[in-house]
């Protein structure tokens, strides 16, 4: 059932408030990616990969300015436990986080000595390691990145130790991952794969991992197939769901059987979202040209 800018496909979960409306916050950019929340400035950044730069809007007044350019065409962006932005920066290459004074430290560049192939999509978990994705988007063409020689042999999940900075493969079978993501209880681990760029009928889903205490992954298959477009960027609720990008608006997926539970409609290719607000009860949603947001009547999960 269609009510305004929502789809509700599962009555019993209450997802929406139906008299809400999608806010479109602003628009100017070639390809919107990477929201990230920074809860004591009351700021969101986010970055417009072929134009080169992060953005930030303003929650307190509505307005955008300009947080940093150039800057790498970043893509993904997080923040970590200690309030600090990390970035996937295709052009360089790297994950990198801007320190508290505004220096930048790299985080990864390289594996087993080679370059990596253009970092998408970070998530920090709660004990400081950081997760990223390494698909080949911002090498391949100069459209949002640099083209340039791909020298990994595949495209990995990689874990940055928190202690020693060393970067280990966690995953090294899917074709393109891309966004990832944390249960609430860090038990699982989220990865999309969006291989349908470069295969043929090739994956556009979403594989599950079980996360040991050993911090082992443990490979659960495929979690649940994007209905329409891929599956990009998602981010977790406080119930474990899941609402991720898709080229029709932002999919709503039941932590336990994959159900589509329910859509935000929205009228462009979604990229990536995140919660954000006092309450970690607004949606940002990176929509190619735009920044849209929704208020829900659920809330964000506190992962970093
Ligand atoms: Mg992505």
């Amino acid at each position: 059932m269609i009510v305004g800018d929502f789809e509700i496909l599962d009555e019993r979960q209450r997802l929406f408030v139906r008299s809400a409306r999608l806010d479109k916050l602003w628009t100017g950019c070639r390809w919107a990616e990477g929201p990230a929340w920074f809860p004591a400035g009351r700021y969101l950044v986010w970055s417009d990969i072929p134009n080169d730069r992060m953005l930030r809007f303003d929650e307190c007044d509505g307005s955008v300015s300009v947080f940093r350019a150039p800057a790498g065409n970043s893509n993904g962006n997080t923040v970590d436990a200690q309030g600090r932005l990390v970035s996937c920066e295709h052009g360089n290459r790297r994950v990198t986080r801007t320190e508290h004074d505004g220096r930048i430290t790299v985080i990864a560049d390289r594996y087993q000595g080679k370059r990596l192939n253009s970092p998408n999509d970070v998530v920090v978990k709660s004990d400081g390691s950081i997760w990223f994705t390494d698909p080949t988007y911002g090498s391949d063409t100069d459209y949002e990145g640099n083209k340039g020689e791909i020298e990994q042999a595949a495209c990995r999940v990689y874990r940055v130790d928190p202690q020693s900075a060393a970067v280990e493969a966690m995953v090294d079978d899917m074709v393109r991952p891309n966004g990832l993501a944390f249960s609430p209880d860090e038990r699982v681990l989220y990865v999309s794969d969006t291989g349908r760029s470069h295969v043929k009928d090739g994956p556009r889903h979403m594989r599950r991992f079980d996360v040991g205490d050993d911090g082992k992954l443990k490979d659960r298959g495929v979690f649940a197939e994007c209905t329409v477009g891929v599956f990009d960027g998602f981010r977790i609720d406080t119930e474990g769901r899941i609402w991720s990008s898709a080229h029709d608006g932002v999919h709503v997926l039941d932590p336990n059987d994959a159900a589509l539970l329910g859509k935000v409609r929205v009228p462009e290719f979604v990229a990536n979202v995140c919660f954000g607000g006092p309450k970690r009860n607004y949606l940002f949603i990176c929509g190619t040209t735009s920044l849209y947001g929704v208020r829900l009547p659920v809330n964000g999960a506190k992962t970093f």
